[in-house]
């Protein structure tokens, strides 16, 4: 009888956690999970939407694809985690509403339209009447929409920590220390975590997000590939007097887009800025400011809502704003660079990261993703 490789996944935020989930629950390898502070990067700061419809840009219609079959795959996933192990993401369908305020908007919205339709993505236009039955807390001024019935949400923090807990229920261990750096020994990987004495494993997934290039042992191109683009948000706690929005919404005011996701538990999540200006944790006064009067416009209620959190995070980007996803020497693979779709994804990439764990080179969709297209132009490495 063959022996389950031992494997180590270095980060547990949304990647690490859904990668060791599959791993543990489709092919019954069971890994140690790494991470000092598992809660503290942007799986806990993101807004949980399930967009691929909203989130489709010109350019990156490659992505589209993965980001389809991953909202779908949202479904079965969440179906797993309440049938098999009762935990709770709160995943909302209901689908979501890209909403024009002014007349130079609307004729954006339109545009963008038609750039769903020729993509062929099943998306609506909706005028006034129809959208304040739609969402009844809508301001009146928001003259015309676009619904989108595949656009939903899961609350990403409940999402993250159910992946972890159904991990764990499954045998993963998780190791709450720092990898400081990975090197190749016979026959596969030595890990050195920050806390503890090196250990041997035959796999190692790097899924330390947008920090992973501080990890020694790495490619330099890990480094120079990854980028934080910072994102603020903010969270509101709905009431009887001022309830959640049932959709998620997106608003597009003067050319400035912002969203609002409202949860089933009542937490409302407004966001986001997008800014390329390195390790910032300032949560700055302007943009709260901005963000709040974007969402008031076109959600007048927030107001009355109890301001929670503002928070900021650190999405982890990549030059061609797809992630980096595969194999990249014996038996060491990445799972990193998922920017500003990785909640939507974890459903998709943990599942075939698990595929690549256990048969290297057999999922073929991954290979659209590999790290090497990256490895020669920016400091190379031994990449295979
Ligand atoms: C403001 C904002 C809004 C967003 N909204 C959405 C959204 O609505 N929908 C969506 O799909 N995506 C969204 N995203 C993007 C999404 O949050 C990220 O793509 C995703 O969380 C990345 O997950 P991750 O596991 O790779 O990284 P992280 O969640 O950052 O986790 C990385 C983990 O690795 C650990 N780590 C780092 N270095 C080491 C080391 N050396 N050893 C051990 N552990 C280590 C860290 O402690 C951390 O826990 C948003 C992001 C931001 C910032």
């Amino acid at each position: 009888m063959t022996r389950s490789p031992r494997v180590a996944i270095i980060g547990a935020g949304i990647e690490g956690a859904s990668a060791a989930f599959y791993l543990a629950h489709k092919h019954a390898v069971v890994a140690e999970l790494f991470d000092p502070d598992p809660y503290s990067g942007a799986s806990q700061v993101a807004a949980g939407m399930l967009a691929p419809v909203a989130e489709a840009v010109y350019g990156e219609e490659g992505l589209l694809e993965i980001m389809l079959e991953a909202a779908r795959d949202w479904i079965g996933l969440d179906a797993t985690l309440r049938d098999s192990f009762g935990l709770d993401c709160g995943y909302r369908g209901g689908g979501s509403l890209l909403v024009a305020v002014g007349p130079n908007d609307a004729a954006e919205v339109e545009r963008t339209w038609r750039f769903y339709r020729k993509l062929g993505l099943d998306a609506r236009i909706f005028q006034k009447a129809e959208l304040a039955e739609l969402e009844p807390q809508l301001s009146p001024d928001i003259s015309m929409g676009i619904y989108a019935k595949i656009d939903n949400q899961v609350d990403n923090r409940a999402a993250h920590r159910s992946l972890i807990s159904a991990s764990r229920t499954l045998g993963v261990t998780l190791t709450n220390s720092r990898v400081t750096e990975i090197s190749p020994e016979h026959n596969g990987w030595r890990v050195q975590p920050e806390i503890g004495s090196a250990r041997h494993f035959d796999k190692v997934v790097v899924a330390a997000g947008v920090r992973a290039g501080e990890i020694e042992g790495l490619p330099g191109f890990v480094s120079s590939v990854l980028r934080p683009i910072r994102g603020q948000v903010i969270r509101l706690a709905a009431s009887e007097i001022a309830p959640a929005p049932s959709l998620v919404i997106r608003s597009l005011w003067q050319g400035r887009g912002i969203y609002v996701v409202g949860r089933k538990s009542g937490e409302v999540v407004i966001g986001a800025s997008a800014e390329e200006v390195g390790f910032d944790p300032t949560r700055r006064a302007r943009t709260t400011y901005e963000l709040l009067r974007d969402a008031f416009r076109v959600l007048p209620g927030l107001g009355e809502m109890h301001l929670e959190e503002i928070n900021v995070g650190y999405r982890p980007g990549t030059p061609d704003n797809a992630p980096l996803l595969g194999e990249i020497d014996d038996g060491l693979i990445l799972d990193l660079g998922h920017f500003r779709h990785g909640i939507l994804l974890a459903s998709v990439t943990g599942k075939w990261i698990a595929d690549e764990v256990v048969s290297p080179g057999r999922n073929q969709a991954i290979k659209a993703f590999d790290p090497a297209r990256f490895a020669k132009s920016r400091g190379g490495g031994n990449v295979s």
